[in-house]
């Protein structure tokens, strides 16, 4: 037997999260996950659910009585819409233009989908021409599509254009908002949407543990109409309905103390006003951007598609990423991110969202780049870029 191990006191450093999630947590949202614990059955806590579900429609713009968060990371809400809506032998359309696609697409296969592919390149949204195109010659039952592309920094646009060719062909579309919801607008109802899943972590700047999934009559009908279970227990929406639902039976524990985080976090979102806080993400979002572009630095994606959420800005000639990681790390105590996948050595990934989405981080995020690729040899303009974000800061 080993003696019980000497291990200190909790102290993590304090970093300012400006790469693609978790982003930093507003303090009432903190102090809202250290309140003591009620049961997970108690009727405080029904009330609790009721508020939290309520706030969660807000934040997705829609009416869907099926709208919870569930237990655990973006993954497993995405999980438990692809796994339920994807019953075995229905083909699956997924998109082939960033990483969180390519899981789109792994998550029906593993449903026992048939998946089969629309292209766009990295840092592009789909084409309508082409989804139509893939509807025509595939039929597919469920069709999903990635609203913010967290590892391309690309926006899907014309979302009503897409949700309108699926249900011409009797699809379900399910949208990927983990990026976007509480950021960047999104009309869950309005477009046509029958099942969006969301994270905690990124623009709701909440802990990850409990996360934002919502269905419309539609999708519901589908899940409730079955054939065979999903394949997994723990988020089969059938089995979740007698928890969220009118039941309030026993499934499984839910995690209180994130429902409390992800409650608070969304009464932040109710106060500031949805549509004011995506423009509160656009604009200072946008100093970050202009700084940037000022110092020489292209971002990926064409201005058209640009997510201000998460930006991803190109690495100049002269330094490697993982070296200016570091550096803003050790000297700023600041988390920016690398490329994923085809982009991975390419750009930098600045994430801009939540309660990150503020001027004093912005200015803090070009600031320490400029320092970084003065000290690694960069050939960029850094006073050009400082001064481009505080001028755009300023015409606010
Ligand atoms: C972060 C993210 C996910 C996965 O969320 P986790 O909380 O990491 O499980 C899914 N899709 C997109 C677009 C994301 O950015």
């Amino acid at each position: 037997m080993t003696d019980a191990p000497d291990v200190g006191e909790l102290s993590p450093p304090q970093r300012t999260l400006m790469g693609p999630g978790p982003s930093p947590v507003h303090p009432r949202v903190l102090k809202a996950m250290s309140t003591p614990l009620v049961g997970h059955l108690d009727p405080s806590f029904v009330d609790i659910m009721d508020e939290t579900q309520e706030l969660l429609r807000y934040a997705f713009r829609t009416d869907n009585e099926w709208t919870i968060p569930v237990s655990g990371t973006g993954s497993a809400a995405m999980e438990a819409a692809i796994g339920n809506l994807t019953e075995p032998g229905d083909t699956f359309l997924a998109p082939t233009n960033g990483y969180f696609g390519d899981r789109m697409a792994e998550m029906a296969r593993r449903a026992g989908g048939e998946v089969v592919r629309v292209d766009a390149p990295w840092g592009e949204p789909l084409d309508p021409a082409d989804v139509a195109d893939a509807f025509a010659e595939h039929q597919p039952d469920v069709f999903g599509f990635v609203h913010a592309e967290t590892s391309t920094g690309a926006k899907q646009t014309n979302v009503p254009e897409l949700t309108d060719i699926a249900h011409e062909h009797d699809a379900l579309v399910i949208a990927d908002t983990v990026t976007s919801l509480g950021g960047v607008e999104l009309r869950v109802d309005e477009w046509g949407i029958d099942a969006a899943y969301s994270g905690p972590q990124k623009c709701l700047s909440c802990p990850p543990g409990a996360s934002p999934l919502t269905l419309n009559d539609d999708a519901m009908d589908k899940v409730l109409s079955r054939e065979e279970d999903p394949r997994s227990w723990y988020l089969d929406l059938s089995l979740l309905e007698g928890y969220w639902g009118d039941e309030r039976a026993y499934h499984h524990t839910a995690p209180v103390s994130n429902v409390y985080a992800l409650r608070e976090a969304l009464r932040l979102v109710a106060e500031e006003g949805i549509e004011a806080r995506w423009e509160r993400h656009e604009r200072v979002a946008g100093a970050l951007k202009a700084g940037v572009e000022a110092m020489g630095l292209g971002l990926n994606p064409e201005d058209d598609y640009w997510l201000p959420s998460l930006n991803a800005v190109r690495v100049p000639a002269g330094v490697e990423d993982g070296d200016v990681i570091d550096y803003v790390l050790d000297h700023y105590d600041l988390e920016i991110a690398s490329g994923l996948g085809a982009l991975e050595g390419d750009v930098f990934r600045i994430g801009c969202m939540g309660h990150g989405a503020r001027p004093e981080n912005v200015t803090l995020v070009v600031a320490a780049l400029a320092d970084a690729f003065d000290a690694l040899g960069a050939d960029v303009d850094a006073a050009a870029g400082l001064a481009a974000t505080r001028e755009a800061l300023r015409e606010q």
